[in-house]
């Protein structure tokens, strides 16, 4: 989340705060609850929830910073191997700043997210050709456009690729930049033929935040500051002696720019996990169960069902995925979601079955997340 601090979310504080954070620092007695209404940025709901819930005294002790997980299996058995598997810990194996080390462990939640694997520019998910030899001049995700990024854009010729809130989020920022570099020049290229769904709820979107973004951006293609290029299915990124031509799907040279921003969502990766026995629903790589309960095809982040340990479950015993990467490939997950899922998972690794599944969750309603794919067409080649 530090990566994207600056980003200002679109759910207030009322839906950031898990309650039983809440409950330890407030057991504290130092920390005090920001105004439930508010919508922060991510940096700050880092610096007023995350850090001090990490400095908790409970939590401070059991957390292992600069170790990054590259296997979790079962001790002494791959994944062909049935043997005792049930009964044999799982094994860990993290990269430290000490050098490699094994941890070994009852159960795994794996929150890992998915922010570092992000879906490449190129259509049908696939690397458009030219696209890693262009990578100087890529960013994925939501860099610091008026903040650290700043001159790296500020007069440029910029594409955003993508049609969720982050490429949304994307073009308002470059917006913003443009007005005190007007010769900073915005493109957004959207796979889908008709802008329409591009624009969110509005005013119908509960989270007022959110649906604003979509009101403004249109307000910027209207009057020209951003060029929309609709249609938009990228086969190849080429470098040339005016810049960077993008090429679509059907040959045409549709641009020349300096800069792109892909934000066009992430997959999990799932490497680490490869000698666990895992079952992924085969659209969204989320668990299994869960896939069809958040497929972006026909659902929105309000219309999740409360789900937890069941529906997270896998074949391999004591293992969980949780969080974004739960999710697989669906950009509708909310924080409020995973709080909800790992409550569930811990209650019943602790043998509290009923708590597990006794799940509860109320989240903002709204018809925008479903922007994302819902009757969707996009430009495919026409030969
Ligand atoms: C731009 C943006 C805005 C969003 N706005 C909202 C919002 O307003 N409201 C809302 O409810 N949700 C929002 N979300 C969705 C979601 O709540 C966030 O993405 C949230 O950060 C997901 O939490 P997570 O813990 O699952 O994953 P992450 O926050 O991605 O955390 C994963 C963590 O795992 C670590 N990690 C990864 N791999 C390894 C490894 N191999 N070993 C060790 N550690 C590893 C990472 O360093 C990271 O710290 C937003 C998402 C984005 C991208």
């Amino acid at each position: 989340m530090w990566q994207w601090q600056h980003v200002r979310l679109f759910t207030p504080w009322s839906f950031l705060i898990d309650p039983a954070g809440k409950r330890l620092l407030e057991a504290e007695g130092n920390w005090t609850e920001p105004e439930a209404e508010r919508v922060p940025c991510a940096g700050e709901l880092i610096e007023r929830f995350l850090d001090p819930l990490s400095n908790h005294s409970l939590i401070a002790p059991q957390i292992r910073l600069n170790h990054t997980v590259v296997s979790v299996s079962r001790e002494g058995h791959d994944r062909m191997k049935d043997g005792r598997r049930n009964e044999a810990p799982f094994l860990i194996v993290a990269e430290t700043p000490d050098g490699p080390q094994r941890f070994r462990a009852r159960a795994v939640i794996d929150a890992s997210g998915t922010w570092t694997s992000p879906n490449p520019i190129g259509a049908g998910g696939v690397r458009a050709d030219g696209e890693r030899e262009a990578q100087s001049s890529i960013q994925y995700g939501m860099p610091d456009v008026l903040g650290r990024d700043r001159e790296r854009y500020a007069g440029k010729r910029v594409l955003v690729v993508g049609s969720g809130h982050s490429a949304t989020g994307n073009v308002l920022s470059l917006i913003e930049l443009a007005k005190h570099v007007p010769e900073t020049s915005i493109a957004w290229g959207i796979r889908r033929v008709s802008a329409e769904k591009l624009w969110g709820g509005g005013n119908a979107d509960e989270i007022a935040e959110r649906g604003q973004l979509g009101t403004r951006a249109k307000a910027a293609v209207d009057d020209g500051r951003v060029t929309l290029l609709t249609g938009l299915s990228i086969v190849a990124v080429k470098r040339c002696p005016s810049g960077l031509e993008i090429v679509d799907v059907n040959g045409e040279s549709r641009i020349v720019v300096d800069e792109i921003i892909v934000a066009s969502g992430a997959r999990p990766d799932l490497a680490m996990l490869r000698e666990l026995r895992l079952q992924f629903d085969p659209a969204t790589e989320a668990s299994k169960t869960l896939g069809p309960l958040i497929d972006p095809n026909h659902h929105h982040c309000g219309s999740v069902p409360p789900h937890g340990a069941v529906e997270l479950r896998q074949p391999e015993r004591g293992f969980y995925l949780a969080g974004m990467k739960s999710y697989g490939r669906a950009p509708t997950f909310l924080l409020m979601t995973g709080y909800e899922q790992v409550r569930s998972i811990v209650a019943e690794l602790a043998g509290d079955h009923e708590a597990a599944r006794n799940v509860e969750l109320v989240l903002p309603t709204t018809g925008v997340c479903s922007t994302q794919f819902a009757n969707e067409e996009t430009a495919t080649a026409s030969t």
